[in-house]
């Protein structure tokens, strides 16, 4: 049997690992910050009757400019944006690779700064785009002194800044996203995957005037959409005209475009449970001291905490419990999703009976390290 390394591939793939949360059947799942809630029964009705008529269709290519969708993302996010200025893929993990497609790849670089969403090197390593980083202020924040020297150092053609921030939960300032734009001659790319649950303001209000600036977004999150596989992007029209250069034809199935736009039709009933998440989330940040543990400010669905003497066995004892949370390779750190109410009380109940027992004493289990 062949194995990887003996394939012909390209030099600078061998010997990465490709991304590999764990997708395990237990009954508490909080390790990729997904919305636990089920979406609504009605909104669900409404997509399948969608669907229904889309497939009539299916012999036909779907619209390759899902006008329809493009319609309903734009009138979703206000701001005064119009279809020009809405891409969309499926995820905004094709987002962020369609946009190092056209800016990125052999001979160029991207600009993050760690600990960030894994995905950003990854899609980086794919693309053949190289991926340089810089170090964070404490706390995890970026200030524009900061990102401005950051980017005059290694002079990249494309920065990737996340707010709030993947798996730290850390939103950036305004400030250091002007100071970065104007401090790089290259693209801007903000992940606003979390914004719905950020108190402060989005990046969607810089947008005008500034061509170089995207702000991707993501159905999976807040909006309870992660598997129907749907990533947006706001830009200047320009920008979404370079990425019609790398798009493949028809890359949005009509399938997928029905489904998305039906469900932006709800998206009062999709978001919620928003307001309840972050009631979870800021649950789980004011019960984790008292058990010890130093947990971080968060803007989004999850939350980072630190003082943990051996993330390995503590993931292992929850998930051994039936928890799965994530082990993100920060050192005495894990992550954990704020899901229902029942999740949260059932994760902490967890938690909380470890304390007095070393968790230092359960066995290792399979490596399960993921950014
Ligand atoms: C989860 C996440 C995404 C979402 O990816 P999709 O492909 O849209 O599901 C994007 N960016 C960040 C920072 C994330 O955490």
């Amino acid at each position: 049997m062949t194995s990887l390394s003996d394939l012909p591939i390209r030099d600078d793939l061998r010997g990465l690992s490709p991304y590999g949360a764990p997708q395990e059947n237990v009954p508490i799942q909080l390790n990729v910050n997904e919305n636990t809630h089920a979406i609504p029964e009605a909104v669900a009705t409404d997509i399948v009757r969608a669907l229904a008529i889309a497939v009539m269709g299916v012999n036909r290519y779907p619209d390759r400019e899902f006008t329809d969708l493009r319609e309903s993302l734009a009138a979703y996010l206000g701001h005064g944006l119009t279809p020009d200025n809405i891409w969309a893929a499926n995820g905004s993990n094709e987002i962020l690779q369609q946009t190092l497609q056209v800016f990125g790849g052999p001979g160029r670089s991207v600009l993050g700064f760690p600990p960030t969403y894994s995905m950003h090197s990854i899609i980086a390593n794919a693309t053949g785009t190289r991926w340089v980083t810089a170090e964070r202020d404490s706390g995890y924040a970026i200030s524009p002194e900061t990102v401005v020297a950051a980017i005059e150092r290694e002079q990249p053609d494309i920065v990737f800044l996340c707010s709030p921030n993947n798996p730290t939960g850390t939103a950036l300032a305004l400030e250091t996203i002007v100071a970065a734009y104007d401090a790089t001659p290259g693209i801007l790319l903000i992940d606003e995957a979390y914004a719905e649950f950020a108190d402060g303001d989005t990046a969607l209000t810089l947008l005008e005037g500034r061509p170089r600036l995207i702000i991707s977004r993501t159905m999976s999150k807040a909006f309870a959409f992660a598997g129907a596989r749907l990533g947006y992007l706001a830009a200047d029209p320009a920008i979404t005209d370079a990425l019609r250069l790398v798009r493949l034809p028809y890359h949005l199935s009509a399938l997928t475009q029905a489904a998305s736009v039906a469900a932006l039709a709800h998206a009062p009933e999709m978001l919620a449970m928003v307001d309840d998440i972050k009631a979870q989330r800021d649950l789980i940040i004011a019960t984790l001291p008292s058990l010890g543990y130093s947990p971080l400010p968060s803007q989004s669905n999850f939350v980072l905490f630190g003082g943990v003497a051996d993330p390995h066995a503590t993931f292992e004892a929850l998930f051994e419990q039936g928890i799965l949370i994530r082990d993100v390779g920060i050192p005495h750190h894990l992550r954990v999703s704020a899901g229902t109410e029942q999740e949260t009380e059932i994760f902490l109940d967890a938690l909380t009976s470890l304390k007095g027992h070393s968790t230092q004493s359960v066995a290792d289990g399979v490596g399960r390290i993921q950014g």
